[in-house]
């Protein structure tokens, strides 16, 4: 019961690893605030007890400050951020890259991040306490594991992950990132659909040293790790979460 009385916001909790992270806070404690454009998965996430769910695109500003100010109406404080909601782009080479997939991209999952950085920040100094955990990818610290315009996203957010951690800091306000490896999610549903219907599932969990993919209940259970106190003395780091894909 490590988030018993705090209050948690999770971003992208409609689906995949956001709504494993939202049900793991909550089993531990937390009252959660699940935020996501799918109305009907966050109904499906909404886990029993005290919490609440917000319909909120990311990119959009004033959505965020909606949903800050929400929150803060119904439990007066917010002790948790995690950052997750994400969008995925192919992976053509970048002289074909149709460059409004840029702009919604790095819209989505950076400046997304920045938003709720920014105004649960605000929140968070104030208190002179909290902690944001942002998702990013092993696309944002090696080449070659997701399309330009995401890779260019997620190391994006590892970079903004280092520089809000010395600007919160001395608020006692902690920013970490986990980068995840291949989960099976909504995200990943079609690669995975392919996989088996050509009988190539297990090449997918080779790419890594655990020789399998991962569950999006693994990377809830770091996030919330450094989410949590156990993490005390952890910020401006970015946790690969990856069966060791980024070892080799
Ligand atoms: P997912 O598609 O299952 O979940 C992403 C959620 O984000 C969805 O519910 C979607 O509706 C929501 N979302 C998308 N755009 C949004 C917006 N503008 N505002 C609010 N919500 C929005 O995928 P997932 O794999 O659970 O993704 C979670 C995070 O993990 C993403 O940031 C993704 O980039 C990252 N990630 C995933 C993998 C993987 O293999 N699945 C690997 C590395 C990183």
């Amino acid at each position: 019961m490590r988030f018993q009385g705090r209050v948690a916001i999770v971003t992208g909790a409609g689906s995949g690893i956001g709504r494993a992270t939202a049900r793991r806070l909550a089993s531990e404690g937390a009252n959660v605030c699940l935020v996501d454009l799918n109305e009907a998965g966050l109904t499906e996430s909404l886990p029993e007890g005290d919490h609440m769910t917000m319909a909120c695109d990311v990119s959009d500003e004033t959505r965020v400050e909606a949903v800050i100010k929400a929150v803060m109406d119904k439990w007066g404080r917010i002790d948790v951020v995690a950052n997750n909601a994400g969008i995925a782009c192919t992976k053509e080479p970048i002289t074909e890259n149709a460059m409004d997939v840029w702009t919604k991209v790095l819209g989505v999952n950076l400046i997304g991040v920045a938003n709720f950085i920014k105004h649960a920040g605000r929140v968070m100094c104030d208190q002179g306490h909290g902690a944001i955990v942002n998702t990013a990818s092993v696309a944002g610290i090696r080449s070659g594991a997701g399309g330009n315009a995401y890779s260019a996203s997620k190391a994006g957010v590892v970079n903004l992950t280092q520089t809000a951690a010395c600007d919160l800091g001395g608020f006692n306000v902690r920013v970490n990132a986990v980068c995840p490896g291949l989960i099976e999610t909504g995200m990943t549903r079609r690669v995975f659909d392919y996989a088996r219907e050509h009988g190539k599932e297990e090449k997918l969990g080779s790419r890594c040293e655990l020789r399998r993919y991962g569950r999006p209940e693994e990377i809830a259970a770091a996030i919330c790790f450094l989410a949590s106190d156990d993490a005390s003395y952890i910020t401006g780091q970015a946790l690969p979460v990856d069966g060791g894909n980024t070892a080799s």
